[in-house]
């Protein structure tokens, strides 16, 4: 046993005996996790519930539940020295307590301890928490925090109170003195039990392994584990606690990258992928005939794709490009250089719309080259789907569009050697790796997505792909004039809408969002507002609608009449989300526009960024959440997806990005992306450069690192060894 005072006190910096017994006691973080808390001394079956409850079962658990804050308590006050209005920390005897308010229901809303430290009275008035009372007994010595007021005299307006117990050399031990940590906690654990034990853990843990190479703390100038965990529960001072968090910030996101790098690694060693040795034949007759030069990001992201579908490995990529910005024309570079490689290629679209979309538009572009082009829906009829699944498996057909219906069981290819998988966003991260059971080789596979997310975010999220970006726009395009439009003033929208009507254009209205998407609700609010457009705003208009519920057939029937000009207005729910393409449409009206979230608002925006005509987005919102009136702003401000994606990231916080089955990621404790994108561009270089020079983590020295990162991310993110 360590002699108690050796237990009780943080000394900083640790005495070198104390050192080298810590050092004999050496432990693992991945160790902690297999020891529970009842292990330590103080921790009943009460406790151990209350502690479950915050979601601390094991050591470890307890070791990382971090305190939310620090309280400096470093300057404590003698009662003779108080002023008014300061904020203060007094340590002395509790003289009396009596209750203070009036009481209701026969109980009191707050007491009052007087307290004497030698040098003076002084009472300490506490609302609530009269649970701690009982303990309260005079002569019990407490540390008490709060800021001096003038009633009757001083007293103290008490935020926290607590009983000393362990009086050490007149000490207040880990509880005040120093930066005192303050944790999280829940009825069955009081803020002082619960730093006590971390305490207790902190000493029952011995000396905690780092799992991180020492070169990479030395180049980074961060401190070893085992001292930032010490330092951030009990800091020694604000510097020290700073270099502790950062640490612990790159730890998180370095254990995680390192998780990244060894995924891809081991994919790029084990897999081999289809090396598409195409002459360029089909690809050059396609770029003659397109109506429009590339941009010079189309040009770039067409070399980088065409570089990694020659190379044996199996493309990995994530094609990020805003709204508008011509992905389709990029993906459908890479399908024909599949076809002409001799095998054959599928898009995979969200929504059937959207499927649809693609197929009239590639089919109509490929036209007169010798490529068979098939569609493959859910709605589709028996005969129709028997057929398109014949031609896929005998590979007549050699490009194929279609929805989820793709990865459906029954579709088998014939020789599937490129995936395109159009607006993943919408798509589970799950699913991008759904094809691979389908062709008999490993398919390329290229993820676009055009809601752009901030770099932090893809550097996690697809942290294990390589990303190409589309950065500029086609020529000519113009910003969307967008206006927000509060309900009284909704019909000079639609008047304005009509003047676009008047000069030949075309416009969307899309309804507001009543439950999820196209819910029956939705369908009701759908038919509603077009009825009310059609018998009113535009009644010498063509109106026509669109919704999720409709048949296949019908919703067919009204894009292209819509695309043909035939249907002037389009009232839509949001099936027209993503990526239809309708140039000469010019202007749209989002109704209830509060409800929709930022990205789908700069999605639905998109849909009339494309035409010839300055356009035009009309958002009309009732009252709103603060965060709404946020989003609505950002809109009107910003045009580009990569700067509202960050908005968006900085309004909805981080909390809501992970830890969802959606995302696939661990949640973060201590890091935060958009603050810490430094510490994570850096704790990503080092880790790719660790694992390109070890792809398995089998060096001796790696092995704490290659367990630490199976443990921590192997639950949460099994994929990360799945593969
Ligand atoms: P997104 O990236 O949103 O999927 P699309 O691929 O649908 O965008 O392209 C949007 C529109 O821009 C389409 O009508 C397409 O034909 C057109 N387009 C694509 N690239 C260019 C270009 N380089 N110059 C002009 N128009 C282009
Ligand atoms: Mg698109």
């Amino acid at each position: 046993m360590v002699p108690t005072s050796v237990r009780e006190r943080m000394v900083w910096p640790t005495s070198s005996a104390e050192a080298a017994y810590r050092y004999s006691q050496r432990t693992s973080l991945p160790d902690l996790r297999s020891r529970p808390v009842t292990e330590l001394p103080g921790v009943g079956r009460r406790i151990e519930v209350a502690l479950e409850d915050l979601g601390v079962a094991s050591l470890a658990d307890m070791i990382s539940h971090y305190p939310s804050r620090h309280e400096d308590l470093s300057n404590v006050k003698k009662i003779c020295d108080l002023r008014v209005g300061e904020k203060a920390t007094v340590v002395g005897h509790v003289v009396s307590t009596r209750p203070v308010g009036k009481p209701v229901r026969g109980r009191s809303p707050g007491f009052s301890a007087q307290l004497y430290d030698g040098t003076g009275y002084l009472p300490a008035t506490v609302w609530g928490r009269g649970w701690l009372l009982k303990g309260l007994l005079p002569d019990v010595r407490v540390v008490v925090s709060g800021e001096v007021q003038r009633r009757y005299g001083l007293q103290l307006a008490a935020k926290s109170i607590e009983v000393i117990e362990d009086d050490l050399d007149g000490d207040a031990g880990p509880h005040a003195g120093r930066f005192v940590p303050v944790y999280p906690v829940n009825k069955g654990i009081q803020a002082r039990r619960m730093r006590t034990l971390i305490h207790r853990v902190l000493d029952a843990a011995g000396h905690v392994l780092d799992p991180l190479p020492a070169e990479v703390l030395v180049r980074h100038g961060l401190p070893n584990l085992h001292d930032a965990i010490h330092e951030v529960h009990f800091p020694t001072d604000r510097a020290r606690l700073k270099a502790a968090m950062l640490r612990l910030i790159f730890h998180e996101l370095f254990l995680i990258q390192t998780g990244l790098a060894t995924r891809k690694a081991r994919i790029e060693i084990t897999e081999l992928g289809v090396r598409h040795t195409g002459d360029g034949s089909l690809l050059n007759l396609f770029m003659g005939e397109l109506p429009f030069a590339l941009t010079a990001a189309q040009e770039r992201v067409i070399g980088e794709l065409l570089a990694d579908m020659r190379s044996e490995k199996p493309m990995r990529r994530l094609l990020q490009g805003d709204v508008g910005s011509g992905k389709t024309v990029v993906a459908v570079a890479a399908l024909l250089t599949a076809v002409e490689s001799g095998g054959q290629g599928a898009i995979m679209a969200p929504t059937e719309v959207l499927a649809e979309q693609h197929y009239l538009s590639v089919s109509g572009a490929l036209a007169d080259l010798p490529v068979n082009v098939a569609l493959l829906t859910g709605s589709q009829g028996a005969t129709e789907r028997r057929a398109t699944l014949e031609a896929i498996k005998s590979g007549e057909a050699n490009l194929v569009i279609g929805t989820h219906a793709l990865i459906q069981k029954g579709v088998e290819f014939d020789d599937l050697s490129l995936v395109v998988v159009d607006e993943q966003h919408r798509f589970g991260v799950g699913q991008r790796t759904l094809f691979k059971e389908k062709g008999r080789t490993k398919p390329d596979t290229l993820i676009m997505t055009a809601t752009p997310i901030p770099r932090t975010l893809s550097l996690t999220l697809y942290g294990d792909l390589e990303i190409s970006i589309i950065d500029e726009l086609p020529p000519g395009r113009k910003p969307v004039e967008t206006r927000l439009v509060s309900l009284v003033e909704r019909h000079e929208a639609y008047h304005e809408v009509r003047r676009e009507l008047e000069a030949g254009r075309q416009a969307y209205v899309v309804c507001p969002l009543v439950e999820e998407s196209d819910t029956l609700e939705d369908v009701r609010a759908a038919e509603e507002l077009h009825e009310e457009l059609e018998s009113e705003i535009f009644a010498d208009r063509r109106v026509g609608l669109l919704h999720g519920r409709m048949k296949a057939k019908d919703k067919r029937e009204v894009m292209a009449s819509f695309r043909a000009g035939d249907i002037e207005v389009l009232v839509a729910t949001v099936v027209v989300e993503v990526g239809v393409d309708v140039p000469n449409a010019s202007a749209i009206v989002i109704e209830g526009a509060e409800r929709f979230g930022l990205s789908q608002l700069h999605q639905l925006r998109g849909r009339v960024l494309r035409g010839l005509h300055p356009p035009k987005c009309f958002l009309v919102a009732g009252p709103r959440t603060e965060d709404a009136e946020q989003r609505l702003e950002a809109l009107t401000k910003y045009q580009d997806g990569f700067k509202l994606s960050e908005v968006d990231l900085a309004i909805r916080g981080e909390g809501t990005l992970f830890g969802s089955h959606q995302s696939g990621m661990p949640d973060l404790k201590v890091a935060k992306l958009l603050r810490d994108m430094d510490v994570l561009v850096e704790a990503r270089r080092e880790a790719f450069a660790l694992v390109a020079e070890d792809p398995t983590l089998k060096r001796p020295d790696h092995r704490p690192l290659r367990r630490e990162v199976k443990d921590l991310l192997g639950a949460d993110v099994e994929w990360l060894f799945r593969e």
